[in-house]
C-alpha cells in the first residue's frame, strides 16, 4: 500500500531507496527483582556496561574522519558528559542495591528522570537534548544486553540506496554517514535544532524529521522516496509517482553539477556589475567548506559558538587562535567576526538566564556591555588576531546611538591596552554593525556615520519587526521575509548605506534563498554572506541577472501591500 508522510525536511534533495530499520527496541527493557546474593555482581555488570560504553565513544571520538563535521565531536563530547552524569552513572547503583532490581531497569528509571528534567527547561535547545540522554542510555543497554557497539549499519556495509528509517540517530552514527553510502535517512523525532537535523544540513544528504511514527509504518525494504526539500516521504509508490520522482531526481543533480561549475566564475550580473559573496560561518573548522565553494571571504563568524557547549569562558588567548586559525586560513580575504550574540536561544552554560521574554532581553551587544570584562577579553582577542589576516568587527543587535558609542570606547579601551603591552593589531580594524533590530533600521543613518560598514541581519529583522519568535513553530507560518514592513527596512538600509558611500551586505538566510536574490540586487545589494552549501545556487541567480530589470521591478514590490501581489512581482522578477 502507498502512503505519504510530512515532516520537516532539514537535508536538500531527491533519494529513492529501499528501507533499512534502525532498531529501538533496547529501550523495552523487563523488571525483576533479584537475590540478595546476585546484586553486588549486578552492580558490577552496570559499571562494566558504562566502562565499555564511555571506552567506546572515545574510540569513536579519536577515528572522527578529518572530513567529518566540526560539530561532530562537540556532539560526542556532549554524549560523554551525559554519560557521566551521575544520574545515569551512579545513580542505577544505588537503586540496584535498595531495590535488588536488574540493571536495566535501573537504568531506564533513570534515563526516565533526566528526560523530565531536560522537558522541564523553557529553552527549546536544551528541551532537544532529551534525544541526546535516550541516545547514550541506548549505547549503554546494548553493552548491558551484550551486543555493544551495534549501530544502524549491523550486517557490514550499507547498500548504495539505503534508506536509514530510525526512531532517533545518535550523532555518533552519523560519523557512520561518511563510511557508508546511505542514500537518505528519516527519523520519527527532532526538529529544525536537533543535532541530527544540524549535521543532515552540514552533510547534504537528503534528510526529513519530524515524522512521528515512520517507524512503526515502515517494513523493511519498503520502497522510499525522501524529498528532504519538501519535508515529504512517500512509501511504496506506484509507478507513475516514482517515474515523476525520478525524472525531479535526474534534474536535481543536473542541477548540482551544473552549479559546480560555477565555483571558479565570478559573480557579476549581465552588465558586469560584481557582486561579492561570502560564507558564514559557526567554528574554524567550517573554513574547508567556505573553500569548497568559492566563497570570497568571511561575511559573518558567529563567535557565540566557542562559547557553547562547555562550562567556563574560553580565555583570551584560546579565543585569539580560534580567529588567528580563521584569518590565516583565508589568506587576506575579509574575515567578518561578529562579537558575541548570547542570550535569547543561544545560551552558554555557564550563565543560564532565565527571563521571559529571551529574545528580548539581555543579548548580544546589551549582554557585552553588561558584562564589559568578557567583552575586552574579546576584543582584544580579535584585535590580536588582526594582525594576522584582513579581520574586521561586527556588532550584532545593536539598537541605540548609546550602545555604539559605548561600543566604540570599548574598542578604543582594548586597543590602547594593547599598545601599551607593545602587542601589535591593524590599527585601522573595520568595525561594523548589524542592522537586525527595526530600531536600528530606521535610525541607520546616525548609527552608519560612526561604521565603517552595515550587515543587516534579517533573521532578527524579520523576528522583531513581525513580533515573531523565531524559536516558536506554533508562530512559523507568521515568519514572512516578504512581509512588506521588513522589505521597507531592508531596502532603506541598503539605499542609507550607499548614499553614505559605506558597504552594506545582508548575513540573514534571505542571503541565501536564491528566490530573493534578484529582489536584494534591485534593492542594490551588492555584498551576499550565507551559509556555503546556499553559494552557487545564488551566483547562478546573480550570472542571470539584469540589474536595471531587476532594480525597476523591485521598485514596484517596494510599493505593493498585498502579498499575492509581491509574490508575484517576485516571480515575474525571477522569471526576467
Ligand atoms: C540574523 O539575525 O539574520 C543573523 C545573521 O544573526 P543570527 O541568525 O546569528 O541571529
Ligand atoms: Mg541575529
Amino acid at each position: 500500500m502507498s502512503f505519504t508522510l510530512h515532516g520537516v525536511g532539514v537535508g536538500g534533495g531527491i533519494a529513492i531507496g529501499h528501507a533499512h530499520l534502525v532498531s529501538h527496541e533496547t529501550l523495552d527493557v523487563l523488571y525483576f527483582v533479584l537475590p540478595s546474593f546476585l546484586v553486588p555482581q549486578e552492580v558490577e555488570r552496570f559499571d562494566q556496561a558504562i566502562a565499555a560504553t564511555r571506552a567506546e565513544m572515545e574510540s569513536l571520538r579519536a577515528s572522527i574522519p578529518a572530513s567529518a563535521p566540526a560539530e561532530l565531536s562537540a556532539f560526542l563530547d556532549l554524549h560523554l558528559m551525559i554519560l557521566g552524569d551521575s544520574t545515569l552513572s551512579e545513580a542505577p547503583k544505588r537503586m540496584i542495591e535498595e531495590q535488588r532490581c536488574n540493571a536495566e531497569w535501573a537504568l531506564k528509571q533513570q534515563m526516565e528522570a533526566l528526560i523530565a528534567q531536560f522537558e522541564s527547561f523553557d529553552d527549546a535547545y536544551l528541551r532537544e537534548r532529551r534525544h541526546d540522554v535516550v541516545q547514550v542510555v541506548e549505547r549503554v543497554m546494548k553493552s548491558l544486553l551484550g551486543h555493544p557497539g551495534q549501530s544502524p549499519f549491523e550486517g557490514g556495509k550499507a547498500k548504495e540506496n539505503s534508506i536509514l528509517v530510525a526512531h532517533d540517530l545518535s550523532p555518533a552514527d552519523m560519523i557512520l554517514f561518511k563510511q557508508n553510502q546511505f542514500a537518505a535517512f528519516i527519523t520519527d523525532v527532532g526538529g529544525t535544532t536537533s543535532h541530527t537535523a544540524i549535521l543532515a544540513r552540514s552533510l547534504s544528504i537528503p534528510s526529513v524529521v519530524a515524522l512521528h511514527n515512520a517507524r512503526q509504518l515502515i517494513n523493511e525494504h519498503d520502497q522510499i522516496i525522501v524529498d528532504g526539500s519538501q519535508g515529504v516521504v512517500i512509501v511504496n509508490p506506484d509507478r507513475a509517482i516514482l517515474d515523476e520522482y525520478r525524472l525531479r531526481q535526474e534534474q536535481w543533480e543536473l542541477e548540482r553539477q551544473k552549479l559546480k561549475r560555477l565555483k571558479t566564475a565570478k559573480a557579476t550580473t549581465l552588465d558586469g556589475t560584481h557582486i561579492e559573496l561570502m560564507a558564514n560561518i559557526e567554528l574554524a573548522e567550517d573554513i574547508d567548506q567556505v573553500k569548497a565553494h568559492g566563497a570570497e571571504g568571511i561575511g559573518l563568524f558567529r563567535s557565540e559558538f566557542l562559547f557553547m557547549n562547555r562550562d567556563d569562558l574560553p580565555s583570551e588567548d584560546e579565543q585569539f587562535e580560534a580567529y588567528r586559525k580563521v584569518a590565516k586560513a583565508m589568506k587576506g580575504l575579509p574575515v567578518t567576526v561578529r562579537t558575541l550574540d548570547l542570550g535569547a536561544d543561544k545560551q552558554p552554560r555557564f550563565a543560564v538566564q532565565t527571563s521571559d521574554n529571551p529574545a528580548l532581553g539581555l543579548r548580544a551587544i546589551r549582554l557585552c556591555l553588561a558584562e564589559p570584562q568578557m567583552f575586552l577579553t574579546q576584543l582584544r582577542a580579535i584585535l590580536r588576531a588582526s594582525h594576522y589576516g584582513a579581520i574586521q568587527i561586527l556588532v550584532p543587535m545593536l539598537t541605540s546611538l548609546g550602545e555604539l558609542n559605548q561600543t566604540l570606547a570599548l574598542v578604543e579601551r582594548a586597543k590602547q591596552s594593547l599598545k601599551e603591552e607593545g602587542i601589535p593589531f591593524d590599527e585601522a580594524i573595520k568595525l561594523g554593525g548589524m542592522i537586525e533590530v527595526p530600531a536600528a533600521a530606521l535610525t541607520v543613518k546616525s548609527l552608519a556615520k560612526k561604521l565603517d560598514f552595515l550587515s543587516i541581519g534579517t533573521n532578527d529583522l524579520i523576528q522583531y519587526t513581525l513580533a515573531i519568535d523565531r524559536t516558536d513553530e506554533a508562530v512559523a507560518k507568521l515568519y514572512d521575509p516578504l512581509h512588506p514592513a521588513v522589505l521597507k527596512l531592508v531596502a532603506a538600509t541598503i539605499h542609507t548605506g550607499r548614499m553614505l558611500g559605506i558597504p552594506v551586505a545582508v548575513c540573514g538566510e534571505m542571503a541565501g534563498d536564491a528566490s530573493l536574490t534578484r529582489l536584494l540586487l534591485g534593492f542594490g545589494l551588492r555584498e551576499f554572506s550565507m551559509h556555503p552549501a546556499h553559494l552557487l545556487a545564488v551566483k547562478q541567480q546573480i550570472l542571470k541577472t539584469n540589474l536595471p530589470t531587476a532594480e525597476s521591478l523591485a521598485q514596484k514590490v517596494l510599493k505593493a501591500w498585498e502579498p499575492e501581489k509581491i509574490l508575484a512581482l517576485v516571480a515575474k522578477l525571477n522569471e526576467a
